[in-house]
């Protein structure tokens, strides 16, 4: 298990379960707005508050065997707001809280970059950092995951987009207010509040979850 800062823009806190099955799929997750309460540059762990809606998915996707990975943008270290240590302690709340309610993420990443290198401007582009797929491309291989079959939930377009640009099967927006993604007929996105949404995210987590066909021999 890692847990730290892996240089100054990623940090890893997992795998919790160092060896996933060879080339599971994964639900990839987003924090602030998805698992918890967005409440910018958080550096209190009092500040955590769960979101409980996710809840019967998450415990859904443990119980088919799918990995839960957060990957969460956390530019605040960049901008000097929060530091690693804060970060670490907002993170080790929301664990403690998911826990009580049977829920083990699996591994959590965080950027805390902008700008590639970390320059400090506003506009953000660092490889690793959401909407860029940086930082599901390394859970891939720390996880030894198939991107294509994996799913991601998050409550911004750079979610989705992330996931999109990964290669990911489909993803989940959670609230209404933010338009989607470019259009791709390659990567389905649900919004989470409409009619029947949360059985399509039930049953494409265990979807995912199920291992790829095999083709028979003709
Ligand atoms: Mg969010």
């Amino acid at each position: 298990m890692i847990t730290g800062a892996m240089d100054r823009g990623l940090h890893v806190i997992g795998p919790v379960r160092p060896s996933a099955r060879p080339r599971s799929a994964a639900l990839f997750l987003d924090r602030d707005g998805t698992l918890m309460l967005d409440r910018a540059y958080l550096a209190d762990p009092a500040g955590v508050e769960l979101m409980p809606d996710l809840l019967p998915a998450l415990r859904h996707a443990m119980g088919v065997g799918l990995p839960l990975v957060v990957v969460t943008n956390q530019s605040g270290v960049e901008r000097g707001l929060i530091t690693w240590a804060d970060y670490e302690a907002v993170a080790a709340r929301l664990s403690d809280l998911l826990a009580a309610q049977g829920v083990q993420i699996t591994l959590t990443l965080a950027c805390g970059w902008l700008k590639p290198g970390g320059t400090g401007e506003t506009n953000a582009d660092h490889p690793l950092r959401k909407p860029n797929p940086g930082m599901l491309a390394e859970a891939a291989k720390m996880l030894d995951l198939d991107l294509s079959r994996s799913l991601i939930i998050g409550d911004r377009w750079r979610d989705l987009e992330a996931g999109r640009r990964a290669g990911l099967a489909q993803g989940f927006l959670l609230g209404s207010a933010e338009v989607v993604v470019s259009a791709n007929r390659d990567f389905a996105v649900t919004l989470l509040n409409t009619p029947g949404a949360s059985d399509r995210l039930r049953d494409a987590i265990t979807a995912a979850a199920r291992p790829p066909q095999i083709a028979a021999d003709p």
